[in-house]
């Protein structure tokens, strides 16, 4: 078991990071225990809504399988208490001008930019990911924060729409808050899925009950904290940890509309509860991602990008790429630079910058990697580099691991295996290649590489994915904030970000004014009148080209 003071080791050899970034010396000089202290803990914890003598679950620090923190387990009844305070809360913060609303995100945006090292310190102790991979993070939410803090007004505000019969109907459509929304989040990107998620809900004036993950709540409490200092009513945000088959299902009972990122396993049993209640969900599912090396592509920059696209957060990312379909006149220059790039990875696990990938979060996720591996070798695939477990730096490290001769009856072709693997296939033609990108159930995300940028968007347009990044591997399109990130088929139903983002947690209302006279018969006109009088103002609005 590795020592968190312990630098960070290359799986081959050290030296410039070879996804294209630190080329400074890892090292840390700080365990975990430091980082997070007991007071720590303690303080956090009292966030939580959970009875007076709560059972206690304990959670580890994946990088050195140390004892992490104890954590309140809440009930279902403590659920329902959450919920009645939140709902208390919503109704004042609701009444508040949109404007002071956003004041509060704009505020936060700024003491997380200060204070990102108490969130980067945290993240890892939780997840075990490097620290670049944890600011990852905070680059996410500080640019929710922005956006939805300068435009949540714009989205929020009410909007003129042609009413019934021009002149006498004056329509206004507005957004109202859905009320309380019950919010369950992952463990594998503990800041982002939880607060980055929150803020639109907060803006358009609701209250949440949140259920993350118990492995990584510390540091949704830690969030939880600094949006109360920027000034959010402590109520309005309300966490509840337990057992995800029990106190999930209990928050979604409550909710006036659920927000879930996961597993689609889990999502469909929150649709479906969801809707045999009839309120709202949206669903941020897996993915079995692929990205697109095209014969024209900078094979350079495109191995660089396929590292951050497959190895972030250890692959524990769901818009992470685990297929890679490389066109056969490219192949082998791509794969002798990727592989070299791989191979040149620093695992660690210091509480600084410096490592380029860090631990798997746990057990469960280590095995499903050395599952998926060991099972495709044993039918016939090629470890170009990689393929083993690294219990000398910690019990969960896995090494960067890509994969050659993978065939679809092997469960790494086309079950997510949300861990550092990567298969590599060649393709001959473009049509091939979007075929084979198309060909799973899932649609979360894809990479297009290809010096012409016109015909990466061109190929863009033919995947079946909620999200395409052309030269860039995830973050282009992820760091947009302005516009909507989801997934398609398998992998959800609803967007984050941009209108999408704030609008779901807000309900549509149409205020229609009638003027001057009834839509019926009147001023003496029969019925048969008053049918043709319409049929002929219908005729002119078409012609006068209304809408
Ligand atoms: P998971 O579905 O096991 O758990 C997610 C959350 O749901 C946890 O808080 C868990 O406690 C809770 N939960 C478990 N059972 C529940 C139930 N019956 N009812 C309600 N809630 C329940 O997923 P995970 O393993 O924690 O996360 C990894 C998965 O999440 C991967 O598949 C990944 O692709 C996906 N993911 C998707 C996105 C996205 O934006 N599309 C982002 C991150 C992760």
């Amino acid at each position: 078991m590795s020592d968190l003071t312990a630098d960070a080791v290359a799986t081959e050899h050290p030296g410039a990071s070879p996804a294209g970034g630190n080329p400074t010396a890892p090292g840390g000089g700080r365990t975990v225990a430091s980082a997070v202290p007991r007071s720590l803990v303690d303080r956090l914890a009292a966030g939580v809504t959970a009875t007076a003598e709560p059972s206690v679950v304990e959670t580890v620090a994946p990088l050195t399988g140390e004892r992490l923190a104890g954590l309140p387990q809440s009930t279902p009844a403590d659920v329902e208490v959450a919920f009645q305070l939140a709902r208390r809360a919503q109704a004042a913060w609701a009444a508040l001008p949109v404007r002071r609303r956003a004041a509060v995100l704009l505020r936060f945006h700024d003491l997380l930019l200060k204070r990102q090292d108490e969130a980067l310190d945290l993240v890892q102790a939780e997840t075990g990911k490097a620290r670049l991979h944890a600011f990852e993070e905070v680059l996410a939410v500080a640019m929710a924060a922005r956006h939805y803090g300068r435009a949540a007004q714009g989205y929020l505000k009410d909007r003129r729409r042609g009413g019934a019969l021009p002149v006498l109907t004056h329509t206004v459509e507005a957004r109202r808050p859905k009320g309380v929304i019950g919010h369950i989040s992952p463990w594998n990107y503990p800041l982002e899925l939880c607060v980055g998620d929150l803020l639109p809900a907060f803006v358009a004036g609701n209250a949440v009950v949140n259920k993350p993950d118990t492995q990584t709540a510390l540091t949704g409490l830690w969030a939880r904290e600094l949006l109360i200092e920027a000034g959010l009513p402590a109520d309005l945000w309300q966490v509840v940890i337990g057992d995800g088959p029990v106190i999930g299902p209990a928050v979604v009972e409550h909710a006036d509309y659920v927000s879930f990122t996961g597993s689609t396993r889990t999502g469909r049993e929150v649709a479906q509860r969801a809707a045999a209640r009839l309120v709202g969900a949206s669903l941020e599912l897996g993915g079995k991602n692929a990205m697109l090396v095209l014969s024209d592509a900078d094979v350079d920059a495109a191995a660089a990008g396929a590292v951050r696209a497959c190895f972030s957060s250890a692959g524990q990312l769901c818009i992470s790429i685990e297929r890679l379909l490389v066109h056969r006149s490219v192949a082998d220059r791509f794969l002798e630079r990727f592989v070299s790039r791989t191979r040149a990875l620093r695992l660690g696990g210091g509480l600084a910058y410096g490592a380029d990938m860090g631990s798997l979060v746990s057990a469960r996720q280590l095995d499903t990697t050395a599952r998926h591996v060991e099972e495709a070798v044993k039918a016939g695939a090629t470890v170009l580099t990689g393929g083993r477990a690294r219990p000398d730096l910690g019990p969960y490290f896995y090494e960067p691991t890509v994969l050659d001769g993978v065939t679809p009856e092997m469960a790494v072709c086309g079950e997510e295996t949300f861990g550092p693997v990567v298969s590599v296939y060649r393709f001959d033609t473009e049509e091939e290649a979007v075929s084979a990108a198309n060909s799973t159930p899932y649609g979360l995300n894809s990479s297009v590489w290809t010096r012409d940028l016109r015909r990466g968007r061109a190929v863009a347009a033919r995947l079946r994915t909620g999200t395409v990044n052309v030269n860039e591997a995830y973050a282009a399109a992820y760091g947009s904030v302005a516009a909507p990130m989801g997934g398609m088929g398998d992998s959800g139903l609803g967007r984050r970000h941009g209108a999408d983002g704030i609008l779901r947690f807000t309900e549509a209302q149409t205020i229609a004014t009638q003027r001057l006279m009834p839509i019926a018969p009147s001023f003496g006109l029969d019925d048969e009148q008053f049918a043709a009088v319409l049929t002929g103002g219908l005729r002119a609005l078409k012609a006068l080209r209304f809408k």
